[in-house]
């Protein structure tokens, strides 16, 4: 091995910490051991066993839940005796009778295609991983697009804004919640459990070990 080599591979080995930017060479813990950062105890790498098949199980219900929830009644509302419910499709194009039609598509784009888009990605570059196969050609491309998505997929701040404006409108009308906002709800729930068995730096490592393997 050449001395560029030796440099590259003693590159990938280190790990930052991203609470306190310590550098550490990194080595992969036994399964259910965490590496925790000695300076302020954040945790660094933390493998669970299985975790990579949880990861893509999340991610399909994540598909699910967002395919269901785009067509179910939303809320419905209900005053003078007359009653309207509507579905989050319905909403967006409610925005395009107004001249908006580049707002409905903003929101949609954020609630929905983003969080599926992200759930895509992930199970393409993690299924053959789930299966002890090579990673497919452009899986780390996919998994670093879903992470860089990360910050506009606005699901939760979706379901809170709602809540709030329900708060404000239920003094005026009657509102039911449908299903497509409980199952937001879950969405919620789903995507913080995903992101707990998500260690990031397990699965980039076996995602430049099958790459090694492909080359
Ligand atoms: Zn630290």
């Amino acid at each position: 091995m050449s001395s560029m080599q030796n440099i590259q591979a003693d590159l990938e080995q280190l790990i930052a910490c991203p609470a306190c930017d310590a550098l550490y060479r990194a080595a992969l813990p036994e399964n259910g051991e965490r590496a925790v950062c000695p300076r302020c105890h954040t945790v660094l790498i933390a493998p669970v066993d299985g975790a990579v098949i949880r990861v893509v199980a999340f991610a399909v219900a994540i598909l699910i839940l967002l395919v269901s929830a785009m067509f179910m009644p939303f809320l419905s509302i209900e005053a003078g005796g007359l009653s309207h419910s509507t579905s989050i499709a319905d909403a967006a194009l409610s925005f395009s009778e107004y001249h908006m039609l580049g707002l409905s598509i903003g929101v949609v784009a954020l609630i929905i295609f983003v969080p599926i888009a992200r759930a895509i990605l992930v199970i393409f570059a993690l299924f053959p991983l789930m299966l002890d196969k090579k990673p497919w050609r452009g899986a780390r491309t996919a998994f670093r697009l879903s992470e860089e998505l990360r910050p506009w997929s606005m699901a939760e701040i979706f379901v809170l804004g709602v809540g709030v404006a329900l708060v404000k409108v239920a003094a005026m009308a009657h509102v039911e919640l449908g299903m497509a906002f409980w199952l937001f709800v879950a969405l919620v729930l789903v995507t913080v459990f995903q992101d707990g068995f998500l260690c990031r730096w397990s699965i980039w490592s076996a995602l430049e070990q099958g790459d090694r393997q492909n080359g």
